[in-house]
Parts: structure tokens; sequence; C-alpha cells
């Protein structure tokens, strides 16, 4: 398959990570769906920006937990685009700040259901449709996981560390799977980078003041992210499958 021919899916593609991988995708002609859950504002200003770049998007609401609006989000995009062909499974979150002790189950399964159930989810529907043997064009799926996965995230977000592990090890797994079935499958892991997730978080400053321990010394850019999540997507990486990037400054 031609990455000329890209229709792909961006879960979060409202804001930070998702919305720089939306803008890079579409720069390079492919078409995008941006998917959001809850603030249409920023998905229908996504767009906007896209298309007056001459750019194709859709901005298409759904909660990645929900199997029904994940199945939904690849038929609107499917209908207005044509067959799907690659998915960025990206949507996320953190809670904040908190030993293990203190968590409550409730802030537990909302990260888990949205970072791994909803990657989970969003990856079987990418499987049904992109694979070959199944009558689809094959293609290319990129995971969003985070160096948390790998760290551990101790004091802080142990369950979002958890979660992202989680998606590391479906990355293995789902390259292994589709490897004969025409679909690559890849990973980023994200260091701190400049969105707004850390306010979500709730500790906006504990972040940053981690930068000291990033041998490039800064915190990194959406954009910095974007370029390993297209590169992986497109036919340049045509040998890659299975592989999990670090775009973390050397953490
Ligand atoms: P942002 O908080 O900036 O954006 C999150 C996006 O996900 C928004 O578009 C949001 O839409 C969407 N979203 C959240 N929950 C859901 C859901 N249940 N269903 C569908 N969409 C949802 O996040 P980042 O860009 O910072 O993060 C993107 C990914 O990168 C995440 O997976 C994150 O874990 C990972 N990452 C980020 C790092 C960082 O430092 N920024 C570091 C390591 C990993 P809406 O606004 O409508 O709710």
């Amino acid at each position: 398959m031609s990455e000329q021919g890209h229709v792909v899916l961006i879960t979060g593609g409202s804001r930070g990570i998702g919305r720089a991988t939306a803008e890079l995708a579409a720069s390079r002609g492919w078409k995008v769906g941006i998917n959001y859950q809850r603030d249409a504002g920023a998905a229908g200003e996504a767009v906007a920006t896209i298309q007056r770049a001459g750019g194709q998007a859709l901005a298409i609401q759904g909660d990645v937990a929900i199997e029904g609006d994940v199945i939904g989000m690849f038929d609107r995009l499917a209908e207005a685009f044509g067959p799907v062909t690659a998915l960025v499974n990206n949507a996320g979150i953190v809670a904040p700040a908190s030993l293990l002790a203190d968590m409550d189950v409730s802030r537990m399964r909302r990260v888990f259901d949205t970072n791994i159930l909803g990657a989970y989810l969003s990856a079987r529907e990418a499987a049904r449709r992109l694979s070959t043997d199944r009558g689809g064009p094959g293609g290319a799926i990129v995971n969003v996981s985070s160096i948390a996965s790998r760290i551990g995230s101790a004091n802080e977000y142990v369950d979002y560390a958890g979660s992202k592990g989680a998606v590391d090890t479906l990355t293995l797994g789902l390259a292994q799977e589709l490897a004969g079935r025409g679909v690559r499958v890849n990973c980023v892991r994200p260091g701190i980078i400049d969105t707004e997730i850390h306010a979500s978080g709730g500790q906006p400053d504990r972040a940053w003041q981690r930068a000291g321990v990033i041998p490039l010394q800064r915190p990194g850019q959406a954009s910095e992210v974007a370029a390993a999540i297209v590169w992986l997507l497109s036919d340049e990486a045509s040998y890659t499958t299975g592989a999990i990037l670090d775009v973390a400054g050397g953490r």
C-alpha cells in the first residue's frame, strides 16, 4: 500500500501530540480523522488549521474506552475519505500525582479504561479493517506509550506507568500478529513533552522540574514526537515493525 493513500485516524487528535501529528500527516497529503472526547472547539480548530493549509481533515467525537464509539469513529472516517489505512493510538490521560496507597479505584479505572482498554479497542478495530487476509488494504499502526513504562513513575503515577507498559506489550504482540497481514505496528515513547496533559495531571510544575534530568536539557515539543510518529507510519519505515522508539531527549 502506498502511503499516498493513507487515511489516518488519530485518537485524541485535537490537542497536544495528536494535533501536531494530524497537522504533519495532513501536510503530506494524508486524509486525517481527528478524534476527540469532550472539546469540540479544539477539534474544530485543528480541522480548520489543516483545511486552511489545503489539507483534508474531519473531527470525530468518541470515547476510546467505549466499543461502539471506536467502531463508529472508523465508520465515519471511512465514509468521508475511504477505507482507513492507518491508526495513531494516541488518546491518553494522567490523573493527579499520588502514592498508590492513596489512589481510589475510580481514578485507576479511568486511567486504565482510557489508556489500556481504549488502546486495545482502537488497535482491534484497525486490525479488523486493515489486515489483508480480511480484505483490508494493509497499513500501519503507531501506539503512543510513555517512558513512564520504563521508569515506573514512583510516587506519582504508577497507574499511568502500568497502563503504558500494556501499550508497549500490545505493540510487541500485535506487530507479530499482523506482520504477515500487511500491517506494521510500532510505538513511540515520549518523555516530558510540552502539552496540556501536565495541567490535567494537576501538578504542571513537577514535570518541568524534572527537565534537569533530561540529557538534552529541555522538555520536548509535540511536533518532535509527531515527526517520529509520521515517519513510522510512512513508507520510509517499510522494514520497521515491533519497534519501540523513545522520543525523550535522551532520558
Ligand atoms: P493532551 O492532554 O494534550 O491531549 C489529550 C487528547 O486525548 C485530547 O485530544 C483529548 O480530547 C483526548 N482524549 C482524552 N481522553 C479521551 C478518550 N477517552 N477518548 C478519546 N479522546 C480522548 O495529551 P498529550 O498530547 O500530552 O498526550 C498524548 C499521548 O501522549 C497520551 O497517550 C499521553 O499519555 C502520551 N504522552 C504524553 C507525554 C507528555 O509529556 N505530554 C509524555 C508521554 C506520553 P478532549 O480534549 O476532547 O478530551
